[in-house]
């Protein structure tokens, strides 16, 4: 299965891809979680990229796109994937299609979780995450076993960097600005289907689960892009 899951910051798209990795097939992959690796790790893009992650800032297309395009000739993505944070710009979401093209795929679906303004200022305000798994937590209504502890690993959780008042502010702009663009682009080929946000994480992942299944498979002909 092919999927890219969409939506604003906090609109669940972490927490659906871990739950719909188990039954669907195919990797998680995180355009975010990859690049946190990469700032922990201290490599040549972490140092790149950290300092657009930490203003709420897009991190540049073209570092992005070859990063995804190892990743996603990587042999575990060879039968699917869920894209969570990937593609962030209408730029990006052209390369995708026309990387796809290039290997013969293409998407079977594309989920936009909805969810109303408000509901993700309080989401993000009270997540926290484990550093060392990437696991998500919510100091309400998603807490942790042991206060401050990972369930999975036991690491100590963090509220990341970027999930202050100002950068949050400044995360939604970008969102409007260069996100939603590719929410049309999608919409546009007919491969958007938009899923309510705020039922609850077990709904949802029923919800998207009915429509990845029901999802016709796709052709590479279904793609916009032009074969380069
Ligand atoms: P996320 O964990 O998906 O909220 O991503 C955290 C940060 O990583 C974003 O605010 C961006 O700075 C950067 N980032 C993640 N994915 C992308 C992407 N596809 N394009 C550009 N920047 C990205």
């Amino acid at each position: 299965m092919r999927v890219v899951l969409l939506g604003p910051p906090g609109a669940g798209k972490g927490t659906q891809a871990r739950a719909l990795e188990a039954r669907l097939g195919g990797p998680h992959i995180s355009t975010g979680d990859m690049l946190r690796a990469h700032v922990q790790q201290g490599t040549a893009l972490g140092a790149q990229a950290r300092p657009y992650m930490d203003a709420g800032e897009l991190v540049p297309d073209s570092l992005i796109l070859s990063m995804m395009e190892e990743r996603l000739r990587e042999p575990d993505a060879a039968n699917g994937f869920l894209l969570d944070g990937f593609p962030r710009t209408r730029e990006q979401a052209i390369a995708l299609d026309q990387l796809l093209a290039r290997i013969g795929q293409g998407l079977e679906a594309v989920i936009y979780l909805e969810v109303p303004p408000a509901e993700l200022v309080r989401r993000l305000s009270g997540r926290r995450t484990c550093p060392r798994c990437a696991r998500i937590y919510h100091v309400d209504t998603m807490p942790p076993k042991a206060p401050g502890r990972c369930d999975q690993c036991g690491e100590a959780l963090i509220q990341r960097d970027d999930e202050t008042p100002e950068v949050i502010r400044r995360r939604f702009e970008v969102y409007s600005g260069e996100t939603e663009p590719v929410i049309a682009y999608y919409r546009e080929s007919g491969r958007l289907h938009a899923v309510d946000g705020t039922t609850g994480v077990t709904n949802v992942c029923a919800r998207v689960e009915e429509i990845v299944r029901s999802a016709r498979p796709p052709s590479p002909t279904r793609s916009e892009a032009a074969l380069p």
